[in-house]
C-alpha cells in the first residue's frame, strides 16, 4: 500500500459492528479499508458475547435494527453457504413474581406493534418451551420463538471473509492513531505504518470509541463496565430458547440472570451485576462461578451435574442514557459512528452495519429515519454523563 491509500471508507475496529459494517459498504459498491488494533477479526469484545440475538425490546430503534439482524443471520448460511451456529431457540422470560409479570406482559403491546411474534404462555406453557424449569412460583412468562443465538467468533470471521472477498483490505495490528481532519472533515487515519485517506470514517471501535471521537473534537461519552460470562462442556441438547430471569438474585449481588444452550450443546451463562463494575479489568473474578452456579442451579435444578469449561470476562461500552449512538457525526463531515452498544452490540451489528452503509451510500438508513434517528449522535448525552461517571 502506498503512503496515502485511499478508500471510499475506512472502517475503525473490525468487531460486532464493524464486520457487517465492511461487509455491507462493500456490497454498497464502496471499496473498505477495516483496520483494528488487535491481531485478528472479532477479538475486542465480539467475542465475549453469548451471541444472543433478539428483536424482542422495547425501543423501536433496537426492534427495527434487531428485526434486521435477525434476517442477516437467519439467511447467512444460505445467502454465503458458510454456518455461524445460528439456533432459531427463541427467547424465554419467565416470570416469577407479579413484578417481573407486569414488566414482560407490559412490553407486549409496544413489541407487538412492531409486529414481533411473542406472546405470554402460562406456567405449562413455560415449562414446555424450557424443560426442567423449577415450578415453584412460576406464573408464566413471555416466549418469542423467532429469535435465536449465533456463535459470535464464526460470525466474525465469517463476515470478514466475505467482506474480503467483495474487495474489503483488512490491516490487523494497526491501531488508528489519529484522525486526518480537513477543517471539519475527516479525510482520512493515521496509524503507526501509513496514512490512509477516505470519504467516509466509520468509528466502530467498541470501548475505544471516546478516544477516537475526541480526534475529531467530540464528546462521546462510552463507558466500559464489565461483565462475565461461561460456557459449559456440550450435553444433550435439551433447551430450545435463550432464558432470561429477571429476578435480582439473593444478597442482591445480580439484578438478573440470562443463560441458553447453544448450537453445540453447550450450555452458556451471564448475569448483570447490581453495582456496575466500571473499568477495562478483564481478569476473572472468584465471585463469578459461585453466584452463576446458584442461580442456573436455582432456575433449572437438574443442571447441578454440568461440566463448567471456561468463563470470561468482557466489557459492554455503555452509553450514559443505555442506548447506541449510530449515524453521522454532529458538525463533523466525513464521520459516522456505530458506537455505544452496550450489551447487544453483537445482536444490533448486522442491522446497524447495514443502515450505516446505507446512509454512507445513499444517504439513507435501511430502517424508518424517524426511529433511526432516536439513536443520533447529535442527541443530548450530557444528561446522563454525571450520573454514569459516578
Ligand atoms: C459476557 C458478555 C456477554 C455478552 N452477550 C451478548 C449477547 O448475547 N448478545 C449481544 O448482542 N451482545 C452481547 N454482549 C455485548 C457485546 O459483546 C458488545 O456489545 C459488542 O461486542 C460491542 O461491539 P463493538 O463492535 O462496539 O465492539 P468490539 O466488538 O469490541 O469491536 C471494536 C473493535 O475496535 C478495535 N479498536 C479499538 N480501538 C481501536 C483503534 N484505535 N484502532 C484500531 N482498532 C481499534 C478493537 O480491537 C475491537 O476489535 C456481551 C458482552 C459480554 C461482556
Amino acid at each position: 500500500m502506498t503512503a496515502t491509500a485511499q478508500f471510499d471508507a475506512i472502517v475503525i475496529g473490525a468487531g460486532s459492528v464493524g464486520n457487517p459494517t465492511a461487509y455491507f459498504l462493500e456490497r454498497e459498491g464502496l471499496r473498505t479499508l477495516v483496520l483494528d488494533e488487535l491481531a485478528s477479526s472479532g477479538q475486542g469484545q465480539n467475542k465475549a458475547a453469548i451471541g444472543g440475538v433478539r428483536a424482542t425490546h422495547s425501543d423501536p430503534a433496537k426492534i427495527r435494527l434487531c428485526q434486521q439482524s435477525l434476517e442477516v443471520f437467519s439467511h447467512w448460511k444460505e445467502t454465503t453457504g458458510t454456518d455461524i451456529g445460528w439456533k432459531k431457540g427463541g427467547y424465554c422470560f419467565p416470570a416469577f413474581d407479579e413484578k417481573v409479570e407486569s414488566t414482560v406482559r407490559g412490553l407486549l403491546p409496544v413489541q407487538k406493534s412492531y409486529q414481533l411474534h411473542i406472546d405470554w404462555l402460562d406456567a405449562d406453557g413455560i415449562r414446555g418451551v424450557v424443560p426442567g424449569i423449577n415450578p415453584n412460583g412460576l406464573r408464566g412468562g413471555t416466549y418469542s420463538p423467532d429469535d435465536g443465538q449465533v456463535s459470535p467468533l464464526l460470525a466474525a470471521e465469517s463476515f470478514t471473509n466475505e467482506a474480503v472477498r467483495l474487495g474489503a483490505v483488512y490491516r490487523y495490528r494497526e491501531p488508528v492513531r489519529s484522525l486526518v481532519m480537513n477543517g471539519t472533515s475527516v479525510v482520512g487515519v493515521r496509524t503507526d505504518r501509513e496514512e490512509y485517506r477516505a470519504t467516509t470514517v466509520v468509528n466502530a471501535s467498541g470501548v475505544r470509541a471516546t478516544e477516537i471521537c475526541a480526534m475529531a473534537g467530540l464528546d462521546i461519552p462510552i463507558l466500559p463496565d464489565s461483565h462475565e460470562g461461561g460456557i459449559s462442556a456440550p450435553i444433550r441438547p435439551f433447551l430450545d430458547p435463550l432464558v432470561v430471569d429477571l429476578r435480582p438474585g439473593p444478597e442482591g449481588r445480580t439484578i438478573n440472570f440470562y443463560f441458553g444452550q447453544d448450537a453445540n450443546g453447550q450450555v452458556i451463562f451471564c448475569y448483570t451485576p447490581n453495582v456496575p463494575i466500571s473499568g477495562v479489568n478483564r481478569t476473572s473474578t472468584s465471585e463469578f462461578m459461585p453466584i452463576v452456579a446458584a442461580r442456573l442451579v436455582e432456575v433449572i435444578p437438574r443442571l447441578k451435574n454440568l461440566t463448567i469449561r471456561r468463563v470470561w470476562r468482557g466489557l459492554y461500552p455503555m452509553t450514559p442514557d443505555g442506548s447506541p449512538v449510530v449515524g453521522k457525526a454532529p458538525n463533523v463531515e466525513g464521520f459516522v459512528l456505530g458506537v455505544g452498544m452496550c450489551g447487544q452490540g453483537f445482536m444490533l451489528g448486522p442491522g446497524v452495519g447495514r443502515s450505516l452503509a446505507s446512509l454512507v451510500a445513499r444517504g439513507t438508513p435501511t430502517i424508518d429515519r424517524e426511529v433511526f434517528d432516536r439513536l443520533s449522535p447529535a442527541r443530548d448525552l450530557s444528561a446522563g454523563k454525571k450520573e454514569a461517571l459516578k
